[in-house]
């Protein structure tokens, strides 16, 4: 089976690859752990060093890589650059904080000595998605080489020239060979490389369903998963918000890589009695985005990553449409030249429970308005979801956010007065169908080693 990369802004083939063998597989495994019996030995000094190297090739290669991103999924340069950058920030973060994070720990017990210390595991799978090509690896990478494992990354089919920069930004950066290989696969031979004896753990971040089969496949290994899954945020607005503020900065999130971003804002929970105004504010916001080609500087939005994921959701737009929901922006397929997989910033409002938009991920540039009675309602509508990776709520009433963030959103991750992000420094990760487990922060870095008992 070939793979191969199409530009999404006009249908055009880029490149076919050869998909690998399972010979060619099993031996880039047994490399990868041949390479962690040397690899594991080595300081956390010498680790980080080459990892700031990697942060120095990324800066180094950023332009090209974000010509890469903008041919195989639509992501404006602008945008590419910025995320490449954030690669380079989160390799420096942790050859700055891993060994503190892994440092062994006294722990006083009637023993002589007794400590914890963190050993690696081995070789790590990494099946990754499309749509931050190498931030998602590379918040999986920096951590897991700290670490002292070693990493195979199965990408996504549509993005194999990300996949196969990253490994020679890897190797140009001086990492031993086999520390780390792209395996250009499908999904279909993700099953076989689970099961293999030298393949420890896996992560996966892409929809729930695929984390459902690939945590299905490694529990019956009894292999460690971490899943970071899909979601669809809640945003609140209580009726003491700042309703500029809250309008920009819900534009922002919902429409952030073109709204194909699993912390993108994307149920819009208002209180009744601001609703007419903040939608007026919103639909200003969402309105003036220049779509275009993402080559050029004055594109906001670029086409969606693939023609068959707008197509789907243009499908839901028209669903919730049917079940009455009224579509104030967008919900059309713009009328550009070619084969292409545009689609125009697009607000529903009246979402009611029952439809697919209040329940749903709807993952692109459609925002779904849900009115409350007042803020115990809103409340109950964002947590009345099977997702929890992110939520926000906007109020003028700073301790109030700050008690809703803590004890009332059930999500992974509760932001007051901005938008969800992801940082180096802050754990990232959610609950419920959104998945299990950590990324980032000292909690990632924990995730894939040994937490050994010592006792003598
Ligand atoms: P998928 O979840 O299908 O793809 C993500 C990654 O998982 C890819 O590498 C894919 O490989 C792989 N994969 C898919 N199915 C399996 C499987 N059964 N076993 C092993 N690996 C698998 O996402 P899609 O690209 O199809 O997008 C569909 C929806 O997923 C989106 O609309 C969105 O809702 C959600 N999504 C969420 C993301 C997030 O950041 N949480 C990112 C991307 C998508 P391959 O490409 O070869 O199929």
């Amino acid at each position: 089976m070939a793979i191969q990369s199409i530009n999404p802004l006009n249908g055009k083939r880029i490149q076919t690859y050869k998909e690998e063998t399972a010979k060619t597989v099993g031996e880039k495994i047994e490399a990868g752990h041949k390479a962690w019996l040397k690899w594991r030995t080595t300081s956390f000094e010498a680790r980080g060093r080459l990892l700031l190297k990697a942060a120095a090739v990324l800066q180094q290669q950023k332009s090209g890589l974000a010509l890469l991103m903008a041919q195989e999924m639509g992501k404006p340069l602008k945008d590419g650059i910025a995320e490449v950058e954030k690669c380079a920030s989160v390799c420096e973060y942790y050859a700055a904080n891993g060994a503190a994070f892994l440092k062994d720990q006294k722990i006083k017990t009637d023993a002589r000595n007794s400590f914890v210390t963190c050993q690696p595991i081995g070789v790590v799978l990494a099946v990754m998605p499309w749509n931050f090509p190498y931030w998602q690896c590379f918040r999986f990478i920096a951590p897991a080489l700290m670490a002292g494992n070693t990493g195979l990354l199965k990408h996504a089919s549509n993005v194999p020239g990300c996949a196969l920069s990253i490994e020679q930004v890897l190797l140009k950066a001086g990492f031993p060979r086999g520390v780390f290989h792209t395996l250009l696969v499908g999904s279909k031979a993700v099953k076989g490389i689970i099961e293999h004896p030298l393949v420890k753990a896996v992560t996966l971040t892409g929809s729930t369903e695929a984390g459902r089969q690939v945590a299905a496949q490694a529990g019956g290994q009894i292999k460690k998963t971490v899943l970071e899954l899909g979601g669809s945020d809640p945003y609140v607005i209580l009726e003491d918000a700042d309703l500029e503020l809250a309008a920009t900065v819900c534009a922002q999130s919902r429409l952030i890589n073109n709204g194909q971003s699993c912390i993108a804002a994307k149920r819009f929970i208002v209180v009744r009695q601001v609703e007419k105004e903040f939608v007026r504010l919103f639909k200003e916001k969402m309105s003036n985005k220049r779509l275009g080609d993402p080559l050029d500087p004055a594109t906001d939005l670029g086409p969606m990553s693939r023609a068959d994921l707008r197509d789907e959701l243009h499908r839901q737009v028209l669903e919730n449409i049917e079940a009455g929901a009224v579509c104030i922006l967008g919900g059309t397929i713009p009328d550009f030249k070619g084969t292409h997989a545009f689609y125009t910033p697009t607000i529903l409002t009246g979402i009611k429970k029952g439809m697919s938009g209040y329940r749903e991920e709807l993952f692109g540039p459609v925002a779904c308005v849900i009115t409350a009675r007042n803020q115990a309602h809103a409340i109950e509508i964002a947590n009345d979801t099977s997702f929890g990776l992110g939520a926000a709520v906007f109020t003028r009433d700073i301790k109030k956010g700050e008690c809703i963030a803590r004890e009332q959103l059930q999500a992974g991750a509760c932001f007051v007065n901005t938008l969800v992000k992801s940082d180096p420094r802050v754990p990232f990760g959610g609950i419920n169908q959104s998945g299990y487990g950590r990324e980032l922060g000292s909690f990632g870095i924990r995730e894939f080693v040994n937490i050994k008992t010592v006792w003598r």
